[in-house]
């Protein structure tokens, strides 16, 4: 499953998504191009994950992310979606943005109700808070790939 591409490290700029509203709902996800999206392993299972984050050289952050199907693709070509745990000033479309994944939370699911999204959303947040201070996940928060010049992608 999941647990054999982790960690996984990712840097790329950041794109306009989908206008899925994530915004409106509290919940803005920065979107990777459908370039970067295809180099993740074509085998990565969809669903929601968690690790850390950092946009340009800023600090790095708690993040869940998500990998699902893309609707502008006719839910052929996959969407990679990072939704960091830090309130920013300004939005940052443009920018480089770095993750490393390194945990799973779920699979995708459907919801009943746009409330029962929502809720689940602040659930998975919670889990990756508390994941992420444990040990095996904290350690990669230090990790060399953040301090990295630009444009050095290292994968695994
Ligand atoms: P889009 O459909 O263009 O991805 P969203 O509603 O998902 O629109 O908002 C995503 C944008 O919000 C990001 O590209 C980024 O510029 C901005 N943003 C602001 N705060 C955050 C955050 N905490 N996590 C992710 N993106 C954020
Ligand atoms: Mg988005």
């Amino acid at each position: 499953g999941a647990m054999r591409h982790l960690p996984y490290f990712c840097r790329g700029e950041v794109v306009k998504g989908f206008g899925r509203g994530s915004k409106q709902l509290g919940i803005p996800t920065a979107n990777f191009s459908e370039q970067v999206v295809e180099s993740f392993p074509s085998d990565i299972p969809t669903g929601i994950y968690y690790g850390w984050a950092c946009v340009g050289n800023g600090d790095v952050h708690k993040m869940v992310l998500s990998i699902g199907w893309n609707p502008f693709y006719k839910n052929i070509k996959k969407s990679v979606e990072t939704h960091i745990i830090h309130t920013f000033k300004e939005d940052f479309y443009g920018e480089v943005l770095s993750i490393v994944i390194t945990g799973y939370i779920r699979p995708e699911k459907n919801f009943d109700s746009l409330d029962a999204l929502i809720s689940a959303i602040q659930e998975d947040i919670e889990e990756a808070k508390r994941q992420l201070d444990l040990p095996e996940h904290l350690k990669l928060k230090e990790d060399n790939f953040f301090h990295l010049p630009e444009g050095k992608i290292v994968n695994n």
